[in-house]
Parts: structure tokens; sequence; C-alpha cells
């Protein structure tokens, strides 16, 4: 609390400076009846010292004083930090109208006249303290008033239509820039701050206020001095005099620049790639909506041209995000130079303007929009520059970076009526792209059907898969039913899809098969499931059996036996705990290159198993000239042998002329203990299902081993059980 507020409370306090003792005397006495508490100082220098000290309400000052007269100190008291709150009365002689003068030009009060008059002398002073009071309050509010405009960055204003002036509050000064004392402000000196591009705008919405009783509220920009540019929030109403015509204005101006640059900022990251500057997918669809509105009206076509960059996800995983991020960043330089560069072609083609635009939908995937179109070949040609632009090569942290992209074309209305049908089109037509070995742009066509479709995206999504990392394979144990012993593991393809999850061999073996991509998935197979079952069998397990399915494709291939000795060798597993798995189909194909093929395997030391047994051609003649170890009789005999007496009758001569072969037995699918018991009574040697596990993966057959040993295999180790 001030010292001010203190004093008030109590009683005031009022500061007598006169050289002359009497004077000084008969001051107190007349003030001090009063009820006021008088302090005196004899000269200047000593008021200025007891002003500090006493933090008089009021001093009378005598002119005519030693050292320093009364002028002086009084301008002095006024330079003090609490001088300007306080009431000074000069003492002056009578009619020195000179004195008078000065005493206001120094910042005096009031002046009173010696001689004085005592009696009235106390009431002249109670008076002044009152207005003095009043001042104070009245000074504190405005403080108050402006503090608040200061930190709302509001200010308010009054116009005077008259006189053409404008009454502005500390804080619109500072809005705008500019000084109190050196601006003199009029309406159109104020118009000058306006941006020139506004000024018309705030112009019509103050002529408009003019005329009618109503609030108005505009958002303007202004330009400070310095060139600064601000926006401000501004309202006001117009004042009426009795007879309708408008005497002035008044209203407030806030400084609305933050809130304006958060707008923008919200706008940006809800409509823009925040990576790379480009429109988002959301201002895409934006775009595209009203492109293909206009198209509808103007008779015009609109290309979608969706591009996806080739090899990004490979170099995102060797190089990092980081450089990853560089990469799109720099993609996208290029990409918007290759659309200006496009609209130049196309503009100087057709005569008339097309208008392109680049969005990022996410990932590597960007879209063209290309709209006014007459021509579907307007669209090749920009994709075709689009494709060249994105090869171009480039510096990523000191490496050279080659990139080339594949992009689908689909045009309204042709290939579409909306937006949604329009981009899957064009995404259909971009797996197309790839298909046809990348680097290239394809228009939609119909024949480009959803199953096509799906089967292309696989197609290009599993060359990825390989690279990184998703296949992974499952382990399901097979157990010999004499012992209960797990004596072998089939190892099982998965595809550990980012999105899709896990998928199944079924799904994607096929699509490997045809396109190929089944040589080195089938090499890596081979390689991990050899490393993998040395693991164990340096873990000390019981050394067990890793089989293998081979497709066809891979058994036809060349260097397969080549191949499997290198991994063997690789990995020094013992050839003769990997078996092959191959079909009844593919041995069966073109028998007496497969007799060859299947010796040259044996030699190797290996085991041979056919695969599915009983859902192929097989004759007993033919198997009897194959060197194999094992028949796997196939889940859809074993599923009903227990109801079906067909299916258990041929699972019996099955199991009767494997025997009579000399091969081994492995039912597959078994699912039931029923199955196990009919099974193990025809004399089956090994079973395989979710009877006894289901496949998983590698980290869970340790588990499973473990307790094969403790649980299955006791009856062996004690036969009394
Ligand atoms: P397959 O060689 O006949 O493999 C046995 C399939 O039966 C596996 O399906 C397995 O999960 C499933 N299965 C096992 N026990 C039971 C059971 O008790 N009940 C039922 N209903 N099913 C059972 P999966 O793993 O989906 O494999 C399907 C096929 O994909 C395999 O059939 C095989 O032909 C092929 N495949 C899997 N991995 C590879 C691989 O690495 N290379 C090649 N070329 N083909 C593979
Ligand atoms: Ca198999
Ligand atoms: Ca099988």
């Amino acid at each position: 609390m001030d010292k001010y507020r203190q004093a008030k409370k109590e009683q005031p306090v009022v500061l007598v400076v006169d050289d002359d003792i009497a004077v000084r005397m008969l001051m107190r006495e007349s003030l001090e009846q009063a009820g006021l508490i008088v302090k005196e100082a004899e000269n200047g220098v000593d008021a200025l010292s007891a002003f500090e000290k006493e933090t008089p309400d009021l001093v009378l000052l005598d002119v005519n004083m030693p050292m320093m007269n009364g002028f002086e100190t009084c301008s002095r008291l006024r330079q003090l930090s609490r001088g300007s709150d306080v009431g000074i009365v000069i003492v002056t002689g009578l009619n020195d109208v000179k004195s008078i003068r000065r005493a206001y030009e120094v910042g005096a009060t009031d002046f009173i006249t010696k001689p004085v008059n005592w009696p009235i002398l106390n009431h002249r002073v109670r008076y002044l303290l009152r207005t003095i009071d009043a001042f104070r309050d009245l000074r504190r509010s405005e403080t108050r008033l402006s503090q608040a405009q200061s930190v709302a960055s509001l200010g308010n204003w009054e116009r005077d239509i008259l006189s053409n002036k404008l009454y502005w509050s500390d804080e619109i000064y500072h809005i705008f820039g500019l000084e109190p004392q050196t601006f003199d402000v009029t309406y159109e000196a104020y118009l000058r701050s306006v941006h020139l591009e506004d000024r018309a705008y705030v112009i019509n919405a103050v002529d408009m206020a003019l005329h009618k009783n109503e609030l108005y509220s505009i958002d303007y920009r202004i330009i400070l001095p310095d060139g600064t540019e601000r926006a401000v929030y501004e309202q006001g109403q117009t004042v009426f005099d009795e007879t309708g015509k408008a005497i002035g204005m008044y209203g407030i101006v806030q400084d609305i620049t933050k809130r304006k640059k958060d707008e923008a900022r919200i706008r940006f990251l809800a409509y823009y790639d925040v990576l790379t500057g480009l429109p988002n997918r959301q201002l895409f669809k934006e775009h595209a909506d009203r492109a293909i509105f206009a198209a509808k009206r103007d008779g015009a076509k609109v290309a979608v041209i969706f591009l996806d960059l080739d090899n990004f996800k490979r170099i995102n995983d060797t190089l990092g995000h980081k450089a990853g991020d560089k990469l799109l960043k720099k993609i996208s330089e290029n990409l918007t130079l290759s659309i200006r560069s496009s609209d130049i072609v196309t503009r100087t083609e057709e005569g008339k303007q097309t208008k392109t635009s680049l969005s990022r939908l996410g990932g590597d995937e960007f879209t063209i929009l290309l709209s006014g179109l007459s021509r579907m070949e307007q669209a090749a040609v920009v994709a075709k520059r689009i494709i060249d632009y994105v090869c171009l090569p480039m510096k990523i942290d000191g490496q050279d970076l080659y990139v080339t992209g594949s992009a689908g074309i689909a045009v309204y209305p042709d290939d579409g009526e909306d937006l949604g049908s329009l981009l899957k089109n064009a995404d259909a037509a971009m797996y197309y792209a790839k298909d046809a070995g990348k680097n290239n742009a394809q228009f939609y066509a119909r024949h480009m059907n959803a199953s096509t479709l799906a089967r292309l995206k696989m197609e290009v999504n599993l060359k990825k898969a390989l690279e990184l990392n998703e296949l992974i394979l499952y382990y399901q144990p097979q157990m010999e039913i004499q012992t209960g012993r797990i004596i072998g593991l089939e190892a099982l393809i998965r595809w550990k899809h980012p999105e899709m999850g896990l998928i199944s061999p079924l799904e994607f073996i096929p699509i490997a098969e045809e396109t190929g991509l089944i040589v080195s998935i089938g090499k890596w197979v081979l390689k991990t499931a050899c490393a993998q079952i040395m693991v164990w069998h340096r873990a000390g397990f019981i050394p067990l059996r890793i089989g293998v399915n081979l497709s066809s494709r891979q058994f036809r291939q060349r260097d397969l036996v080549e191949s499997v000795r290198q991994v063997l060798d690789t990995t020094c597993l013992d050839p003769k705990y990997l078996e092959l798995e191959l079909t009844e189909s593919i041995i069966m194909h073109n028998v007496e290159e497969t007799i060859t093929e299947l010796y040259e395997l044996k030699e190797i030391g290996l085991n041979l198993s056919v695969d599915d047994f009983g859902t192929g051609y097989s004759s007993m003649s033919y198997l009897k000239r194959f060197p194999l170890d094992t028949l796997k009789i196939d889940r859809s005999f074993v599923k009903d042998i227990t109801t079906d007496s067909n299916d258990a009758a041929i699972t019996k001569a099955t199991i009767v002329l494997a025997k009579s072969l000399d091969l081994t037995t492995i039912a597959e699918g078994v699912e039931t203990e029923e199955q196990l018991t009919f099974l193990r009574e025809q004399g089956c040697d090994q079973v395989q299902g979710y009877l006894i596990s289901p496949p998983v993966p590698a980290e869970k057959v340790e588990e499973l081993l473990i307790r094969s040993y403790f649980v299955k295999a006791k009856p062996k180790h004690n036969p009394a059980l």
C-alpha cells in the first residue's frame, strides 16, 4: 500500500516552506486548527529533503527564499518520484502577476497572495486537498484503464466529426507504432496507417456506420512507420445529436496480430503437410472437389495423377528417417518445378490455361490435380514430366541418390465421376505402372479391376517385404506317436504386414510363384530354417529334423541342388536333419526329369517327403521309382477319418502302402484325440496338427520342446507306468 493512501486515511500533511519563522508559525497555527499535520522547512533545500521524508499532500512555498527560490524549488519537487501527485501552492506578493504566471509555468497547483488572509487559509487549503484527492483518483483510474488496455492490446478512440479530430488512448498509439506527441491524429492521418489494400474496406465500413445507429466490427491490417504489418480488430459506433446528425464516433481497436498468426498456423497445420509445405490430403480433397464441380459445369476434364516413389522405403530404411525426410523435401521441390514447367507446356499447347496443383497424401505418395483440361494427352505430358523430374539426381548428406516414381492417371469424367473413384483408379493405374517396370506413368483402363489390383498390390508389396524383413517363419512340431516325442518341425512362412497383420502363405505364395519371387523367398526360408534348427541343436535339445516346403518353381530352378548344398555348408547343418517337402503334383509333373533331380538332392544326404499325399494322382508304380523318405497324409483325409469310412479306408491303405515302400508316414492336420487313436491303431508313425501344437514363432518352440521331454517322454523312461 502506498504512502498516499495511508496518509489519506489519517490526517493530511502540509509542508510549509518559508524562511520567515513568523510566517511558518502563523501558518502552523492556522492549519493545525483545521486538523492538518504541519511540517516545516526553512528553505528550498530543506524542503526537498523534508518532502522525501514526510511525503506531504500539499506544499506551501514561499517565493523569496535564500539559496533556492520558490519557483526553482517547485520545479525540483515536481521532478521527484512522488512530486507529480502533490499539490504545490506558491505564496506570492499581492498582484505580482509575473510571479503568478511563473508559478504555473513551474508546475504550481495554485497560488496564494501575501499578506495571507489567515481565517481563509485553512478553508483554501482544505478545498485544495479535496481537489488533489479527486485528481489523484482520476489519475489512478486512468492508469488502471491504460494498464488494462495495454494487457489486452486494446485501445479506445473517439472522433469528433465537426473538428475532424481523433482522440486515441495510449494503447492505440502503441498499436500503431506512433508517438502521441509527434502524431496529430485526424481521420485522414489515421487512414494513411491502414494497409492500402484494406483502406477502401475500412472507409466503406465507417461511412456505413455514420448512417446507422449500429455497432460495426472490422478486421484490417495496418502498416507501422517502420514497415511492420499488424492485424487489428476495430469496433465503433456513431453518436448522433437530437436532429439525427452524426456528430462523433467512438470505439476500440485491438491488436490481433498474434491471433491471426495462430489462426494462420492452425489453418496451415490443417491443410498443409508440415514437412514439405505442400497441401495435404484435406486441401487436395477440397481443391479436387472444386475442380470437379467446375469441370461438370464447363464440360472440361480433370486429371488426378497419383505418384508413388519406387524405392523410397529402402532409402528410408538404409539411410534413416532424417535423410528420408530431406529426400522427400527435395523431391517436393523438384515436383513443384516440374509442375511449373508443365504448366507452360499445357498452356502453350492449348492457348488457354490449365491449373495444376501438387499435394502430398502422406508417406511417399503425391497427387497432382490438373483442372481445366480439354484433352487427356495433356495429363500424359504432365505425368511424363513429373516422372522425369523425380529421377533427377539428388545429393542428400553428401550422397548421390536416385529415386524413380510410378504414376497412375485417372481422368474425370472418363474414369470416375467423383474424387473417390478417381483416386482409387489412379491408384490402380499406379500399380500397373509399377508392374510395367516402374519409372513410368499409366492411364487407368477399365480392365484394372479390383481383384487384379489386389494381386498387383500384393505383388508390389511382397517385393518390399523381403527387403523389409517382414517375412518370418513359424514352426509346427511333428510328434512320434510311439514315444510322444517331438522329433521334427515344419517351417511355415508368414508375412507380417505392417497394416494387414499376419498374412497366410496361401495368399501370397501363389503370387510369389507367378512372379518368380519365390526363388529368393525360398532361399531365405531354407537358410533361415536351417540356421534356426542349428541354434536348437547347439542349445542341447535332441537333434530335430526341419521340414522345408519347396514350391514348384523353386524345384525347377537350375541351381536348386547347388543352393541347398550351400545353405547346408554355411549353416553347418547335417543334411540328414533337413527334409524337403514336395507336393504330389510337383513330383508327378515331368516324371523323368523329376527323378533325376530327386536323386541329385538325395545325394546331398537329405530327406525328401511327399506333401499333401492323396490329393494328386500318384500311382504306386511311380512312387516306387522316386527316392523318397516320408509320406505326408493330407489334412483333408485326416479330417474325417473317424466319421467317414471312405477317408478311413484311404488312410489305412496309404499307411500300408507307405510301409511296403519303406516310407515314414506323417498324418497332417491332426486335431483330436480320436484321430490320434485311429492313426496309432493303423500304425501311422508321426502326427502333425493343432492337437500337438499350431505353428508357433521360434521363441515359443523351446517351451514346447521342454514340455514334450518331461510329459510325453515319461512312459519311455519308466515302462512300469
Ligand atoms: P502345408 O505344407 O500343407 O502346411 C500345413 C498347413 O496346415 C499349414 O498352413 C498349417 O498351419 C496347417 N495346419 C497344421 N496343423 C493343422 C491342423 O491341425 N488343422 C488345420 N486345419 N490346419 C493345420 P499354412 O502355414 O497356412 O501353410 C499353408 C501352405 O503354404 C503350406 O501347406 C505350404 O504349401 C505353403 N507354405 C507354407 N510355408 C511355405 C514355404 O516356406 N515355402 C513354400 N514354398 N510354401 C510354403
Ligand atoms: Ca508342407
Ligand atoms: Ca501338407
